[in-house]
């Protein structure tokens, strides 16, 4: 049984593909070897319309029972042979490339020879075009969810995000770089931690890369990470993920409304990086952000509380917001904003307090977009005393951060800077709902696989 069915597909060989489907305009008459997947089968009996994918678009190969002007055995082989593709099976074709105003993208192959490298043994419950399956029906096959055409686009304007803020960084003397993700103690306090074993000891996954990377300003000054932070996040939200991509920033010299300044052009620079280069990916997926313009509205956390006091809702100076807050003041301010001043009792024990002579607010931001927070940061404390004193007040023990706290012995600069989600963001940039998707493989309180 197993023989027989591996007798149908064919090795590749010393077949290499020629072109991409994306290639194929003007090129009339030409031959060409193009390799993909197949994503869609339209049989009209006597002939068969078959959608060759490849990573950057697809093709129309026209497979004909009877064609002109060609050998009447070798066409009846490649069509009885075509017709036994399934969608997604892997395949080469050798042909001529035709215009042909019908065909989906103006051009058409019209096949000599075929490769089946590798034929699919069964149908996703979901084609590549669909774009509402429910979540868990497509995650319980992520690899081939991915090649629906929507994520497709998702991840390459992810992609590109990605090379627009590294660009961005580079371009203003940021160097990238890695910091250990297994850690002794949490790096915040607060965030659940994920434990391991680290050989014969507990340890955990770092939430966050905070404390390194303000440790690196010593040296380097301008550093950025983009790596996972793990949270072990209980709650069951559209916007949470156990394991998420941080892109991390920590600048020396500087205070918080500088890095601010950064985020916002980075952030608009990004946006209109991918909106320009990603013009297919937007129309598939039905809509395009607009470029924001830069500075973003800043509001003062206190001005804020005051607000949705005026409107009626329950809410307390020192109240963190909460969902149905977040919503309420998403239908006022649109867009990206920034909240600033929190107070310091809400933000992490190396948040900076402000200068005013009160000790209650601190130089501290989150950046929203409409009520999702997509960014924290502020500027940090860089005196050891003031640092030991915010762990103690925080519950936390200044013994256990002594490796962190040594550092500030040797002139530890003042220095700012942010986190970013980068799954987040990617929500804000293309409109998706569930962080899940902004994600290859979604980890969360209910799914470590696959
Ligand atoms: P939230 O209040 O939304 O849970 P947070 O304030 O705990 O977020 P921070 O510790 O400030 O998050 O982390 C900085 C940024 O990292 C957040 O603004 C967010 O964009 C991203 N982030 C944090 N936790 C998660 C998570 N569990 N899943 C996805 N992104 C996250
Ligand atoms: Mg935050």
């Amino acid at each position: 049984m197993l023989f027989a069915s591996m007798s149908l597909e064919d090795d590749l060989g010393d077949w290499r593909r020629s072109h991409y489907s994306s290639e194929l305009h003007g090129m009339d008459g030409r031959e060409v070897t193009l390799m993909g997947y197949v994503a869609s089968i339209r049989d009209h009996g006597n002939i068969l319309f078959v959608m060759l994918a490849d990573k950057d678009g697809e093709v129309q190969i026209v497979f004909k029972r009877n064609a002109e002007g060609s050998d009447g055995a070798t066409t009846q082989a490649l069509f009885s042979k075509a017709r036994m593709l399934k969608e997604h099976s892997s395949i080469a074709v050798k042909g001529i490339v035709r215009s042909m105003k019908n065909a989906p993208k103006g051009v058409e192959v019209v096949p000599k020879e075929m490769k089946i490298l590798s034929l699919a043994r069964s149908v996703p419950p979901f084609s590549v075009y669909s774009k509402n399956i429910p979540l868990d029906v497509r995650l319980d096959i992520r690899a081939v969810d991915l090649r629906r055409h929507y994520l497709r686009a998702v991840f390459r304007i992810r992609h590109n995000l990605l090379k627009a803020i590294r660009s961005f960084l580079d371009e203003r003397g940021f160097i990238e770089v890695s910091t250990p993700k297994m850690i002794s103690t949490a790096s915040e306090g607060g965030a659940a931690l994920f434990p391991i074993f680290y050989f014969d000891r507990e340890a955990f996954l770092a939430q966050s890369p905070q404390l390194y990377k303000e440790q690196l300003t010593l040296a380097f000054e301008k550093v950025y990470e983009i790596a996972p932070i793990f949270r072990a996040e209980p709650s069951r939200t559209n916007r949470h993920l156990a394991e998420a991509i941080s892109i991390d920033v920590e600048h020396a010299f500087v205070n918080y409304e500088d890095v601010m300044g950064i985020l916002e052009e980075m952030i608009s620079h990004a946006i209109g990086y991918v909106v320009d280069k990603c013009k297919d990916e937007f129309s598939i997926l039905g809509t395009t952000p607009i470029k924001p313009s830069t500075p973003f509205p800043r509001y003062r956390y206190s001005q804020l509380i005051d607000i949705l006091k005026g409107e009626g809702i329950r809410i307390e100076w020192g109240d963190d917001f909460a969902a149905e807050h977040l919503k309420a003041l998403s239908s006022m301010l649109k867009g990206y904003y920034f909240i600033v001043d929190w107070p310091a009792r809400m933000r992490p024990f190396y948040t900076k307090t402000k200068d005013d002579g009160s000790t209650a607010l601190s130089e501290s931001f989150d950046l929203m977009h409409g009520d999702l927070e997509i960014s924290s940061g502020s500027t940090r404390i860089n005196r050891k005393d003031e640092l030991m004193e915010r762990l103690k007040m925080q519950g936390l023990k200044p013994e256990s951060f002594a490796h962190h706290l040594i550092v500030f012995d040797y002139g530890m600069p003042p220095h700012a800077g942010f986190g970013l989600g980068l799954e987040r963001l990617l929500m804000t940039v293309t409109g998706l709902e569930n962080i899940r998707d902004a994600t290859f493989y979604p980890r969360d309180i209910d799914r470590l696989v696959p």
